[in-house]
């Protein structure tokens, strides 16, 4: 199975899938400019680091496609940029938490440290994504990222 991410940051499509590499995941980054065709090809953000963990090499790669992003926006600072700084804020945290949490029951401080937010930002994160799929919750689960059991929460993994 191969799970991919999609999302906007400042009007450019973001894809993001795990890959395999020597016994390690990496993350594929493919970014596309505002009113490009994603049926074209991307530009491949460069990453070189590995991690243990798909859904950890998935952050870091968002964060660098961002970086990438921002990096080619120069002269348009954030601030004049608001609302879309909003929205890829939102679906920032909301997206890298699904990612997260898909077929693994964490605790909600796990959930914050993997995803780089605070725990007041995951736990809004998880009621979005609870408004749009059905996020399952039990409160004595073995988390898997720190082995307590505690409350958890984690979505079924697609059976594709
Ligand atoms: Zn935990």
């Amino acid at each position: 199975m191969r799970k991919q991410m999609v999302l906007h940051y400042r009007h450019w499509l973001i894809r993001c899938a795990p890959e395999r590499v020597a016994g390690f995941w990496c993350a594929a980054v493919e970014v596309w400019r505002p009113a490009r065709d994603p049926e074209n090809a991307g530009e491949i953000v460069p990453l070189t680091k590995l991690f243990d963990d798909a859904a950890d090499a998935c952050v870091d790669g968002l964060e660098a496609a961002k970086r990438w992003i921002d990096a080619r926006s120069g002269g348009v600072p954030p601030a004049i940029d608001a609302q879309a700084h909003l929205v890829a804020n939102v679906s920032d945290t909301v997206s890298p938490v699904t990612m997260l949490i898909l077929g693994r029951p964490l605790c909600l401080p796990c959930i914050a440290t993997k995803a780089r937010a605070t725990e007041a930002d995951a736990q809004a994160a998880l009621t979005s994504i609870g408004a749009l799929r059905d996020l399952r919750r039990r409160d004595h689960e073995r988390c898997r990222g720190c082995g307590e059991v505690r409350r958890a929460f984690w979505l079924d993994a697609p059976s594709r």
